[in-house]
């Protein structure tokens, strides 16, 4: 199975992601994450890029399509893999399907995770995530016991420059023009499933779990 989690930044597409890797053995592939790596390890990409993310604006087309080109082509035919901040505008989602359909494969489920632009905005401004290992938290919903420490090495707990809230309005402004009208895209091609992301995670989870019929 091919799943798409789509929903605005803070929605809760890497959490969920996360349970689809850990408990269902997904493969998880966010392009976010891959970025971020880039700039992390200041390859030229990551240069090329780090800007771009700062201003919380897409980067272009063609890099995050070579990002997901090298990953499908190492995937295993029946691998399921669950796409995280990708595609995030139409014509990603076209370029998306000429390269499954070299693999004879398509998008099965496309989950659209629906939460309101106030705890979208309060749930980016308090996250913060482990720089060594990446552990995620929140200082308000899931602080850690020692304030900037993270519990489990030690690492020092940072916020992502685009989760600054003048960045966030432009990050959610940008999903309405260009990632929302995908919400058309895969329902006309009946593989959308709308989730309520205004709920505890586990129970976003049991949404996910019923849509995907998991
Ligand atoms: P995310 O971690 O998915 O919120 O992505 C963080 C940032 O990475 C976005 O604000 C974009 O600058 C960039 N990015 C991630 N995925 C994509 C994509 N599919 N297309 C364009 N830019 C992306």
């Amino acid at each position: 199975m091919i799943a798409i989690l789509l929903g605005p930044p803070g929605s809760g597409k890497g959490t969920q992601a996360k349970v689809l890797k850990e408990k269902y053995k997904f493969l998880h592939l966010s392009t976010g994450d891959m970025l971020r790596a880039a700039i992390n390890a200041k390859t030229p990409l990551g240069l090329k890029v780090q800007d771009i993310m700062a201003r919380g604006e897409l980067v272009s087309d063609e890099i995050v399509l070579d990002l997901i080109k090298e990953k499908i082509a190492e995937t295993s035919p029946n691998q399921n893999v669950v796409l995280d901040g990708y595609p995030r505008n139409v014509n990603q989602a076209h370029s998306l399907a000429t390269l499954l359909s070299k693999y004879e494969r398509k998008v099965d489920k496309v989950l659209s995770i629906e939460v309101d632009s106030e705890s979208l905005i309060t749930r980016l401004t308090g996250r913060r995530t482990c720089k060594v290992c990446g552990a995620g938290y929140h200082v308000q919903f899931h602080p850690s016991k020692k304030a900037g420490v993270c519990d489990q090495c030690g690492g020092e707990l940072v916020q992502r420059r685009d989760d600054m809230v003048d960045v966030i309005k432009d990050r959610l402004k940008v999903f309405e023009g260009q990632t929302s009208p995908l919400k058309n895209f895969y329902s006309s091609q009946g593989v959308l499933e709308v989730i309520q992301g205004d709920q505890q995670p586990q129970e976003v989870t049991q949404e996910i779990n019923r849509a995907m019929g998991i």
